[in-house]
């Protein structure tokens, strides 16, 4: 594609576009898609200091929840908390549009403790809006990108479905679901992004052309009810955790607003819930139900499976294991009684009830019978119905680990584009490509965040080594390192690394240090007091023994400390253990393949093993060993092709 040269005038970066054939600003990054991936890399950029252009398909839609207005949950919640503490939105857009907050698995260890917040849909959007609006170096532009444009190898800018081209050093694309995005309603296909939103037709060909390989990926959606159609009486009532247990590690600022002005930092609990969020305007928090499906539901279901897109064999795309259709729940349980149903609200100022577990791509007159087969929905009304959506993905394994491509350099790829489901998962590698596109601007290094590290970093590793060929979602169970990845010590893990990069505010990280230092402090009074012959550490050991039961010190230490004091205290054996094979993990990781490696010329080497290793290409010894059919002794043979070549 034609493009154009470069001049600085004034001090400010001016491309001379020779299509267009006038200047115009070069931007430093280029985010195109307003989802939960695009917004926090734009985000992220705009902080780090970078002239950032977030274009998107509507501006009305930005981080729309398409599917369940729900944030966090099970590891999930671990990546919101991840995102947070490397100052990510996504935490604090949550507190103040949640309508329930809930910690999942509280009576499982810590490691797997979960946040999980209902949200408002409305509010969630319009306050992520507010934050990308107010944001400063950060513009939002309404448009459809049909093309990226190259030249060298190399990214250079955007060209809009009007023709209007836009230049930037760096280009983040977080499409989502909607290139060449497909709806299926029973065996009706209607193009689309999401229901009732376009689909993104023409920008698969540019990535084709510029040598991306993209495959086909589908998901789907329970339908809406209408809230009064629903007998609630037959339901069971599930109502949030008190006191509320929010997201964010500066919730506090969001109960103060003057605050931000008056530069004082002691926060000012005014009120029992954020000022300007749904709880304050609810009076509270608003409860789900639970309710279950019957054997007439798995009657209709087998009875019309012909009528399902994915059993007649029409959706081609691959869906996702773990989020399955109620035809994929009777199909496969077929001994099953009954599944269990929750009906969550979508908001405070609608009506419509979102039916979790019921997704389904059945034709209307179906998906009707199959709802008012459901447990006190005997009566209720469809006002938005379910449907799958199939759409191009791009195989991550295309990507290096800080998200970018190998094949156009400069060019970022985030979100459910990269094989993905799910807002976090979007939010987390949003926001570490929109660090990794300001850090190559800058010059400097990319971050990539270790196994060991994050979860974000367990995510993106397990994308580019291993690929996916289904909808990838997070669970816990994918970390080796599940005891030192807590939800409660993401900011231990992260701030500091957020803060460094220049994401994180000052005032958060100076936060963060005195938290730090009070867990310390705490920790080493615990080891210096002694009760009688044990120090109070080794009481705290004791199964039986909380912070709480403990002398205290005075003043008291804040609630976070004491939790994070209590589970270093009470798992420090097994915390010991991991951080052991951290090390000798670590051991691997420093083990560098440089770009040179030649895989056909080390003899000996598997043929499957030769073409993965040559496709992903992994940067260390102990990337390699992840890709699944590496062997240990093809890893031998790497080692000491490289060792004759001077390789460390
Ligand atoms: P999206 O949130 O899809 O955002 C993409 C954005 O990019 C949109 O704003 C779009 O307008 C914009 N865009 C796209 N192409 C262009 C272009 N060419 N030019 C300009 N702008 C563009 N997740 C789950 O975890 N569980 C589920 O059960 C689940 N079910 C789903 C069901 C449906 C029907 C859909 C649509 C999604 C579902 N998801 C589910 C997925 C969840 O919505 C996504 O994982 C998440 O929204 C992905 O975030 P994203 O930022 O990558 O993309």
């Amino acid at each position: 594609m034609e493009c154009g040269s470069l001049t600085v005038v004034a001090g400010v970066m001016l491309w001379y576009d020779r299509a267009v054939g006038q200047e115009q600003k070069q931007y430093d990054v280029i985010v195109v898609g307003g989802g939960h991936a695009g917004v926090e890399a734009a985000l992220a950029a705009a902080r780090m200091g970078m002239e950032t252009l977030l274009v998107t398909m509507n501006l009305d839609t930005i981080c729309q929840m398409s599917c369940n207005p729900a944030i966090g949950g099970l590891a999930k919640g671990h990546l919101v908390r991840e995102i947070d503490a490397l100052g990510g939105e996504m935490g604090l857009a949550t507190d103040l549009s949640g309508l329930q907050f809930r910690v999942l698995n509280r009576k499982k260890g810590p490691a797997v403790w979960a946040p999980r917040a209902q949200c408002d849909k409305k509010a969630y959007q319009f306050q992520m809006k507010k934050v990308c609006e107010r944001q400063e170096r950060l513009t939002c532009a309404q448009g459809e990108v049909v093309a990226v444009t190259t030249e060298a190898g190399r990214v250079t800018g955007i060209e809009t479905a009007l023709g209007v081209r836009f230049a930037g050093r760096t280009v983040i694309l977080t499409t989502g679901t909607f290139l060449r995005g497909l709806l299926h309603f029973g065996m009706t296909r209607i193009e689309g992004g999401r229901a009732g939103e376009a689909s993104a037709a023409k920008l698969s060909e540019s990535l084709k052309a510029i040598g991306l390989t993209l495959g086909r990926l589908k998901t789907g959606t329970p339908p809406r009810l209408l809230r009064r159609t629903i007998d609630f009486s037959k339901t069971e009532r599930q109502d949030g955790d008190e006191p509320v247990p929010y997201f964010s590690h500066w919730t506090d600022e969001l109960f103060h607003v003057e605050q931000e002005e008056s530069g004082n930092d002691t926060p000012n609990r005014v009120s029992a819930y954020p000022p300007n969020s749904v709880l304050a305007q609810a009076g509270g928090q608003v409860p789900c139900h639970i309710i279950y499906t019957t054997s007439k539901t798995a009657d209709i279901v087998r009875a019309n499976l012909h009528k399902s897109p994915l059993y007649a064999g029409v959706i081609k795309g691959v869906g996702p294991r773990y989020c399955p259709s109620i035809e994929d729940k009777i199909v496969r349980f077929a001994d099953k009684q009954r599944h269990q149903l929750f009906l969550e609200p979508e908001g405070i100022n609608t009506e419509e009830i979102y039916i979790n577990g019921l997704s389904t791509s059945m034709p209307y007159e179906v998906q009707v019978a199959l709802v008012q087969s459901v447990v006190g929905c005997e009566n209720a009304e469809i006002m938005r119905p379910a449907y799958a959506v199939e759409y191009d993905y791009a195989d991550p394994t295309q990507l290096t680990p800080w998200l970018e491509t190998k094949v156009c350099s400069n060019l970022f790829l985030a979100g459910q584009i990269n094989g993905t489901s799910g807002y976090e998962e979007a939010a987390g590698q949003g926001i570490m490509a929109g660090i990794n596109a300001a850090l190559r601007v800058k010059g400097l290094p990319p971050l990539v965040l270790g196994r060991d590290q994050a979860y974000i970093g367990v995510l993106i590793d397990d994308l580019v080594t291993k690929g996916t060929s289904e909808p990838y979602r997070m669970f816990t169970s994918r970390a080796e390192y599940r005891l030192l990845l807590r939800q409660d010590n993401a900011d231990l893990r992260l701030c500091r690394v957020g803060y460094e990069v220049g994401l994180l505010q000052k005032r958060r990280y100076e936060k963060f240090l005195a938290k730090e230092a009070a867990i310390n402090a705490e920790l080493e009074r615990l080891r210096s007091t002694k009760d009688g012959s044990l120090t109070l550490e080794q009481v705290l050991k004791r199964p039986d023994v909380r912070h709480a039961d403990l002398p205290q010190p005075e003043p008291p230490v804040p609630e976070d400390v004491a939790t994070e004091v209590e589970v270093i205290v009470k798992y420090a054996g097994y915390i010991e253990r991991q951080q052991a094979e951290v090390e000798r993990m670590r051991q691997m990781e420093g083990m560098v393949i440089p770009d040179w490696v030649d895989y056909d010329a080390i003899l000996g080497l598997k043929t499957e093993s030769r073409q993965k290793l040559k496709r992903i290409r992994p940067q260390t010894l102990a990337q390699a060993s992840r890709i699944s059919g590496v062997s240990p002794s093809d890893l031998g043979m790497i080692m000491i092709w490289l060792k004759a070549r001077g390789g460390k």
